[in-house]
């Protein structure tokens, strides 16, 4: 998981506690006190230390069984790259860049990519199977969602703690599902957060998606499924 912040505390709290054997957290910032009132994996006297390593002490300190890699200095590419390949990427960063570069990991990689980040009152989780090589073409990318016209919702540069926590928790229910229930097979969906209510679409791209070998010139179609009633 990438980003151990206010989406990624709850998750690693669920997943941490669920027999999961291997956890690789990379976060390279630190502690400030402004984070307390959603970061839940960190207190008062965690200011200033690296992130990845407080959740790594705090998970250590209650599950012995669990074995934990931190990476404070992933900044590029060929740093993820180097890391290898793993059962599921995760993004918590709730950071453009960052969410992008991760999707671009996955798929180089070829692994299911999930990813999510909250604004304001509101959130949202992605999901994109890129094992199969059917979902570049059939539901795009990460990337292909984002080039879209996504109805753009007002400007907010706060988040309301406990979105962020129903968010992390989302992402644990998912991973849990998708790792451990095997009748539970999904390839792509987008799940929109509002303050009560979850609503999920299955994302639509007509093989256009710039990941492709040969992406389509000009798609025959392009929509987000029921987008379009939010
Ligand atoms: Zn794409």
């Amino acid at each position: 998981m990438i980003g151990a912040g206010g989406v990624g505390s709850p998750l690693i709290t669920y997943l941490s506690r669920s027999g999961l054997g291997n956890l690789d957290i990379a976060d390279g910032d630190t502690v400030s006190l402004s984070n307390i009132y959603r970061q839940i994996m960190f207190g008062e006297s965690d200011v200033g230390l690296n992130k990845a390593q407080v959740c790594a002490r705090n998970i250590k300190q209650n599950i012995s069984i669990i074995k934990v890699n931190t990476h404070p200095c992933l900044t590029s590419i060929d740093d993820y790259m180097k890391l290898g390949t793993f059962d599921m990427i995760i993004d918590c960063t709730d950071n453009f860049e960052s969410m992008l570069r991760s999707n671009k990991y996955a798929i180089a990689t070829k692994t299911r990519f999930l990813a999510g980040s909250c604004e304001g009152e509101e959130g949202q989780v992605f999901y994109y199977d890129y094992r199969a090589p059917q979902t570049l073409e059939k539901h795009g990318c990460l990337q292909c969602f984002f080039n879209k016209e996504v109805p753009k919702k007002e400007e907010v540069n706060y988040v309301l703690g406990p979105v962020a926590g129903i968010v992390g928790c989302y992402l644990a229910k998912e991973v849990l599902k998708l790792l451990g229930d095997e009748n539970y097979q999904r390839s792509s969906f987008v799940s929109f957060i509002f303050g009560n209510a979850i609503r999920e679409f299955i994302p639509q791209a007509a093989g256009n998606c710039q990941h492709l070998p040969n992406p389509a010139v000009k798609p025959p179609s392009f929509s987000y499924g029921d987008i379009s009633r939010y």
